[in-house]
């Protein structure tokens, strides 16, 4: 099932995680003892899914705004029988409202919108939590800029990097930065 998943994303074009990302993601979720997790970026459910599977405890809420994948994501989650684990919501992450507290909060969505998804979505977090975000390099492109050719390319670069910036000089978090996948940061309070 979830092999099925891995063959939908690499046949459409859906960016969901790498395979050795999302291995580290899920290793670092059960070394913390993670229960509750909020998700940015659904997509088509992968990473919901491997997510929950780490655990029998663990809850997942996920915000995807593309109605497709929202959908396929519905289904996927039916299958696999975690739909009392994984909750969906349909909306602009941006916009949208959650409740409770996250002991992780995991984003992985618009590339150049991480530090609005981080200042909106962290005081959700636990004090004892964790945010996880990724696509730090975007293929490579963040350490050579060169690489960057398109317009739109070099403007989320340009994002990136801010994001990047922001978590180095951010006086209440620290941050590390894990080379796995197309690279994550992991932020704790200080
Ligand atoms: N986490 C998924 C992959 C997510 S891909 C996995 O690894 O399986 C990024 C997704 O974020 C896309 O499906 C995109 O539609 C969604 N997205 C981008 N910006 C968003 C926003 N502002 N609100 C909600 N979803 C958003
Ligand atoms: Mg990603």
């Amino acid at each position: 099932m979830i092999t099925n998943i891995e063959k939908y994303a690499m046949e459409n074009h859906v960016p969901i995680m790498q395979k050795d990302g999302i291995e580290y993601l899920c290793n670092f979720i059960l070394e913390n003892r993670i229960k509750n997790i909020l998700e940015i970026g659904t997509a088509i459910g992968y990473s919901a899914i491997k997510m929950a599977l780490m655990d029998d405890n663990i809850h997942v809420t996920s915000i995807e705004r593309d109605e497709e994948r929202y959908r396929i994501a519905c289904e996927n989650i039916l299958k696999m029988q975690l739909e009392n684990r994984i909750t969906l919501i349909y909306g602009d992450a941006m916009t949208t409202m959650v409740a409770g507290e996250f002991d992780l909060i995991f984003i992985d969505a618009s590339k150049g919108h991480s530090i609005d998804f981080f200042n909106r979505y962290t005081p959700y977090l636990k004090r004892d939590g964790f945010v996880v975000t990724d696509n730090l390099s975007f293929h490579g492109l963040v350490e050579d800029e060169r690489l960057a050719v398109t317009k739109n390319q070099k403007g989320l670069v340009k994002r990136i990097k801010r994001f990047i910036d922001f978590l180095d000089t951010n006086p209440e978090f620290t941050t590390e930065y894990v080379s796995v996948g197309d690279k994550i940061s992991i932020s704790r309070r200080k």
